[in-house]
Formats: structure tokens, sequence, C-alpha cells
């Protein structure tokens, strides 16, 4: 269970009335069972229940079962598409272990706002469910030319250009280090904006093979593949 709070052994720490909701009534917990929680910050922790009602109620902190995993040094950069797809991309980023996740405005996306509480609580959920005790920060959305404009040269960006047709790219000789994937709308980039990506030295355009997926499919490849080259 993802409780953002501090976790130190001994204290008592609040849950929300969803939260008691689910331990109480959906895993028919009773005072005093165990319940396993992380906060994305001091590792997992097992807890015991203490009250559960409906405006609320607490967990007790026992002990500490595993350390703080560091995330890959991976972030995804991608243009958010239809409501669901969006909520699989960031879902699938987070289980496997993208450290931030930021959508970004592009020229061809079709939707100017996204949900950003929503999508964070999308990532929370990933987490819990693939038993990490790391939480990517889901970033707010913003124009690519200004995310490029403060980008950091030091983190290379991986560019999945579906115009690089041919085989999937084999990332093995890139640096190691901070890197981020780049993901394009449906549409795919405009000229203007792969002009300046191609001109970009911190950019690596790669091709996830010769087929042109959707940019759902092509966050996971690209995200599987930097994983199999230079994950950790
Ligand atoms: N603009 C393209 C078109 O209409 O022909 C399609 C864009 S594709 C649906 C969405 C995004 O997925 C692309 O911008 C790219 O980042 C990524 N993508 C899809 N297939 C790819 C491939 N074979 N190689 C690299 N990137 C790919």
């Amino acid at each position: 269970l993802f409780i953002d709070h501090p976790l130190v052994a001994g204290q008592p720490v609040p849950v929300d009335g969803a939260q008691a909701h689910y331990l109480s009534g959906v895993m028919r917990l009773r005072q005093g069972d165990a319940v396993s929680v992380f906060n994305g910050r001091d590792g997992e922790w097992q807890a015991t229940l203490l009250d559960a009602g409906k405006r609320g109620g607490s967990l007790s902190v026992v002990a500490q079962t595993a350390i703080q995993q560091d995330p890959p040094d991976l972030w995804l950069i991608f243009a958010p598409i239809k409501k669901a797809r969006t909520d699989f991309i960031v879902e699938k980023a987070a289980e496997m272990g993208a450290a931030r996740i930021m959508p970004v405005q592009t020229d061809h996306t079709n939707s100017d706002r996204i949900r950003q509480d929503r999508l964070q609580a999308h990532a929370i959920e990933a987490a819990e469910q693939c038993g990490g005790t790391i939480v990517p920060p889901v970033a707010d959305l913003a124009p690519l030319s200004r995310v490029l404009d403060g980008w950091d040269p030091a983190r290379r960006i991986l560019w999945a250009d579906e115009s690089r047709a041919g085989p999937a790219a084999t990332l093995a000789g890139l640096p190691q280090g901070p890197w981020a994937i780049l993901i394009g709308p449906e549409g795919g980039f405009s000229a203007t904006e792969r002009a300046r990506l191609a001109r970009l030295p911190f950019v690596t355009p790669v091709s996830l093979g010769p087929r042109i997926l959707r940019a759902d499919t092509a966050a996971v490849a690209a995200l599987a593949l930097w994983q199999s080259a230079l994950g950790d």
C-alpha cells in the first residue's frame, strides 16, 4: 500500500477513506493484521492495522522489509494520446522503472491537457502492483519546445524515430548514464520538430523495427530496448 507519509518504526501513519475501505472492506483485514507499505522514498515496511473507518484510519509501522531501490536513470517523455492509452503508457513506464514521466505537447498532439493527478495515481497503482518501492513523479504537461530549451545535455535522449526503417536498433555501444526516451504522438513529430531533434547533439534517433507501432506500443518497446542494453 502506498502511504505518502514518512515511515518510521513504531510510528502511526494515517490512511485515507479509500485506503481504509480497501483494507477492511476489500482485503478484509482486522485490527492487528499485517500490511505491507511503501512511500516511494524509504523502502518497504511491514505495518499493522490500527483502525479503519469510513473517513480513514491508521496503521502502526513495525519494521523495514526492503531497502529503497534506486530507479534506473531513465525518464520517459511522450505526447499524450487517447485517455486509456495515455494511462497505459504511464502504468507500463512505472512498472518498468522509469524514474520520471514527462507528458509533452507537440505540434501534432491532440490533447492539450492531462489529468496529472490521475496519471500520478496510475503510477502509484502500478508501483503497488509490481511490488516496487519507486513511484516516478508524473510532470505536468509542458510544450516539447520548452522542455528541449531547458534540457540538461548530460542526459541523453533516445528518440524513437519511425522514419529510420529497418531492424530495431541495438543500443550496445551507447554511453551508460542518464537517458530519456522520447516517443511522438499518433501523428508523429512535425517537420520542424524533426529538424530540431536531428540537430541536437544529445539526441540519438533509433528505430524500433520496420513496422510503425502505435505510440503506446512504441513506449513499451523502447523501454524494453533500453533496459536490455543500458539498464541496470
Ligand atoms: N507519424 C507516423 C505516421 O503517421 O506514419 C506514426 C507515428 S507513431 C504511431 C507514434 C510514435 O511512435 C512515433 O512518433 C515514434 O516516436 C514511435 N514509433 C512508432 N513506430 C516506431 C518505429 N518503428 N521505430 C521508432 N519509433 C517508432
